[in-house]
């Protein structure tokens, strides 16, 4: 069941409404985050808010309101919803403006929130591993549209999860327009070669995700050797492991690319990383 609340103030699904002239609808103008709450408490919240004022800082979008009064606004949603544990997203649009893309015309920008469950692949994907294709549809390349953006144009990965659908596949690995690996359509991607954990760089397309940030930190407390670097598809079909992170997905292990399979699925460097974001969701740290 979803619960909303649009510029700070709750309200049932009916009166969850907004003017068809707002331009995050009209142009995808605008930005959002994705939070998961664990027992009413969002993991992770400081650096979601962060990225979010980051995002909108970087289409020189003002925020609605204060860091505070977002972190009230979200506190009300969860609150409010009948779930314990569940996703919330958080929307912040250029808001109502007259036709023509120009931002300068929009006066106010608005603020919606919407908390509900989240399912992203099958529970046989997530014990058994997902299946994954390479996606023929780009990633926007940097000096388009900043990955670490995360804007409301999220059409180039609904076109890649178009291919992964058709594919009969879980999901759809991403390249960069130089065919580096950048990430999933919603997730970003991990490999193991010969014990190191390698993840896409940002620079290559991968969004700086706040649960890719998370595993790299296990896994140094982990003594696992990290490496942030360009991978292609090659490295992908030669890895001894591959998995999924993401707010949504959580941790997702790969079992197959382009049909290729992956050596170990679930592997057992996947399986201590998993267990180390399993002692983390009982961290109150892990909840600022
Ligand atoms: N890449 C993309 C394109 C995403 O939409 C997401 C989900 N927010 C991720 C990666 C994973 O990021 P995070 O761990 O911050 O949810």
């Amino acid at each position: 069941m979803q619960t909303f609340s649009i510029d700070g103030e709750l309200c049932s699904p009916e009166e969850a409404r907004i003017p068809v002239t707002d331009h995050g609808l009209l142009y995808g103008d605008g930005v959002f985050e994705g939070l998961r709450f664990y027992d009413s408490r969002v993991l992770k919240l400081s650096a979601h808010l962060t990225r979010l004022q980051h995002s909108a800082a970087a289409i020189g979008l003002e925020l609605p309101c204060t860091r505070e009064s977002l972190r009230s606004a979200i506190d009300a949603v969860i609150e409010a919803s009948p779930h314990d544990n569940g996703y919330i997203r958080v929307v912040v649009t250029r808001g109502v403006g007259p036709l023509g893309i120009d931002p300068r015309q929009c006066e106010n920008s608005r603020l919606i929130i919407i908390a509900d469950e989240l399912t992203m692949v099958t529970d046989e994907a997530r014990i058994n591993g997902a299946r994954l294709i390479i996606a023929s549809t780009r990633r926007l390349a940097g000096d388009q549209l900043d990955s670490r953006i995360k804007s409301l144009n999220y059409l180039n990965q609904i076109l890649a999860r178009l291919e992964a659908n058709a594919a009969g596949a879980d999901e759809a690995v991403m390249l960069n327009a130089s065919g580096h690996i950048a990430e999933g359509t919603a997730d970003n991607i991990f490999i193991v070669s010969k014990g190191v954990l390698r993840t896409p760089r940002t620079i290559d397309g991968a969004l700086d995700g706040i649960t890719r940030g998370i595993i790299l930190e296990i896994a140094r407390e982990l003594s696992i050797e990290t490496r942030e670097e360009s991978l292609t598809t090659f490295d992908l079909y030669t890895a001894d492991e591959c998995f999924l992170t993401g707010t949504g997905a959580e941790l997702i292990p790969v079992k197959e690319i382009a049909g290729r399979k992956i050596k170990q699925s679930p592997g057992p460097c996947f399986g201590k990383i998993q267990q180390g974001f399993r002692e983390l969701l009982k961290c109150d740290a892990a909840f600022m």
